[in-house]
């Protein structure tokens, strides 16, 4: 497998506070001091090497040092801190009933629910030869159903921060014993406003305790973060800082934004990809892409804020299976996920926050595969694309993309309000009471073929099934392409 192996190399970006880590990965997983039960899991999983984060971060957290560490999705970091955990918190595994036998001793928080579950299902399949309990708490979803299960006692609690405080403030988990706290993309958390829960939470934990903490990029709140939860820590990385993964081929369409979806609908229907993710800035156009894209026989389908948690769950595990081939969804509600060997991203709207793009192409090209991401790019988002072009610090390939009116006007619908107008933007995570909420996305630029009042789809919406007859669509349209030189 072809890493994108890398230490932090100079530069100002390193505060006084850290050690810098020069290690590069030559070792395997046996040398890592891990015990009999977790390479047993490891080896039933299939993981034959330990990637760049993990044979960096897993012997400095089993050293018990605090970590600054600096990976990308896809790099294997959760097995970098969920493997050394374990290992950790082995000499206190137990077959006991008794809860107090389990008291929490490691504590992972991380900022979606998607994330939370992926991350918890991780430390089972790690932990499943190890005496160890291990449970996931998020929102949206009746709080009583988790209590239950807190309350038989976990060595190791998976949670977002919204539903972590719901719990404290209902007792049902005592922190006493946490000896471990993993802030699980610390960047992200910090975009969704977490910053004041994870103050809250951190107070009630003991202070002596290890604390590491993952970031995909490292801007200067996640700085100021590390320098106030951290203690000396050692800073470790596997790809250069705000860079996208290297294994992922980029490329820009140039297209009107009342064009995009007849071009997306084009290069979905010429793409061999048995996976696509699509990004979209709002829950509305996530919502009405995938009801159109169904119509035309895709099997599409949304995950956003909106869903309910059953919703989500199984439109990712449709995806997940292949049953739905088209994903779409807003930054929020996709982040974290781990689909394995994902071929290709679309940007249908880039992001105004430029390190937003670096997340949504991690979602492709993960654990080493090659993967592809295209941005939609209207000529309103043009300025976004060169903040996005000035951090990754290179220029992506570009092409213009006219659509014939006649193709374009075939797929619009009606006139009306204009949905992102009518529609005031609400927190992507319902379970987060507390802390400022996101800033609210800026106007995008008009989409005549969104000009239609929002219906809410629901996962009750059929989506094509693989085995059943593609539809065609009504025109076969086709975009012609003009390279532009860079
Ligand atoms: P993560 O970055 O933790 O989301 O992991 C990305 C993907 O890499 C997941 O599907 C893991 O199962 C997989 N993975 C993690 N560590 C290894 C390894 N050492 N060898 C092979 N695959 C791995």
């Amino acid at each position: 497998m072809a890493y994108n192996v890398g230490v932090r190399a100079g530069g100002g970006l390193i505060p006084d506070h850290y050690e810098e880590i020069r290690k590069l990965n030559t070792i395997g997983f046996a040398e890592l001091n891990l015990a009999p039960e977790i390479l047993k899991a490891l080896a039933e999983s299939g993981y034959t090497t330990p990637t760049p984060i993990q044979a960096q971060a897993i012997p400095l957290v089993l050293e018990g040092c605090d970590l600054m560490a600096g990976a990308q999705t896809g790099t294997g970091k959760t097995a970098a801190f969920v493997l050394p955990m374990l290992q950790k918190l082995l000499p206190h595994a137990s077959s006991s009933a008794s809860p107090a036998r389990h008291p929490v001793r490691a504590l992972i928080l991380v900022p979606t629910r998607e994330l939370a579950i992926q991350v918890e299902e991780s430390v089972k399949t790690y932990a499943k030869h190890c005496k160890l309990r291990s449970l996931v708490v998020f929102g949206g979803v009746d709080i009583k159903t988790q209590t239950p299960h807190l309350k038989t006692g976990v060595e190791i609690l998976v949670a977002t921060p919204g539903r972590l405080l719901d719990h404290i403030e209902m007792k049902s988990v005592q922190f006493n014993q946490v000896q471990m706290l993993v802030l699980d993309e610390a960047d992200r958390m910090l975009d969704m406003g977490f910053m004041p829960d994870l103050k809250r939470i951190l107070a009630l934990l003991p202070k002596q305790r290890q604390n590491l903490m993952f970031s995909a990029t490292f801007s200067n709140e996640i700085k100021k973060l590390s320098a106030e939860f951290l203690t000396k820590p050692k800073l470790i990385e596997v790809a250069r800082s705000n860079a996208t993964a290297e294994n992922v081929t980029q490329k820009v369409y140039l297209v009107e934004q009342a064009d995009k979806h007849v071009l997306l609908a084009q290069l979905l229907r010429g793409s061999d990809a048995s996976q696509v993710l699509v990004f979209t800035k709002t829950k509305l156009t996530a919502g009405r892409l995938a009801k159109q894209l169904q119509k035309e026989g895709v099997a599409a389908d949304a995950i956003h804020g909106d869903k309910t948690q059953l919703e989500r769950i199984k439109a990712l595990d449709a995806f997940k299976q292949g049953t739905v081939t088209v994903l779409i969804g807003t930054d929020v509600a996709a982040r974290g996920l781990d689909i394995d060997q994902l071929p290709m991203v679309i940007n249908y709207e880039i992001p105004r926050a430029p390190e937003d793009y670096i997340h949504r192409i991690g979602r492709t090209g993960r654990a080493g595969a090659s993967g592809k991401a295209i941005s939609l790019v209207s000529p309103e988002e043009e300025k976004y694309l060169k903040e996005i072009e000035k951090l990754i610090k290179c220029e992506i390939e570009k092409e213009t993309a006219i659509v014939p009116r006649h193709a374009a006007k075939s797929e619009r619908a009606p006139r009306g309000e204009h949905p992102e107008r009518s529609h005031a933007p609400r927190s992507e995570h319902p379970e987060r009471s507390r802390g400022p909420r996101p800033a609210a996305p800026k106007k995008s630029s008009h989409d005549p073929w969104f000009d239609k009042p929002y219906e809410p789809s629901g996962s009750a919406t059929p989506v094509k099934q693989p085995d059943q007859p593609e539809s065609k669509p009504k025109k076969e349209v086709a975009a012609i392409f003009v390279r532009r030189p860079s």
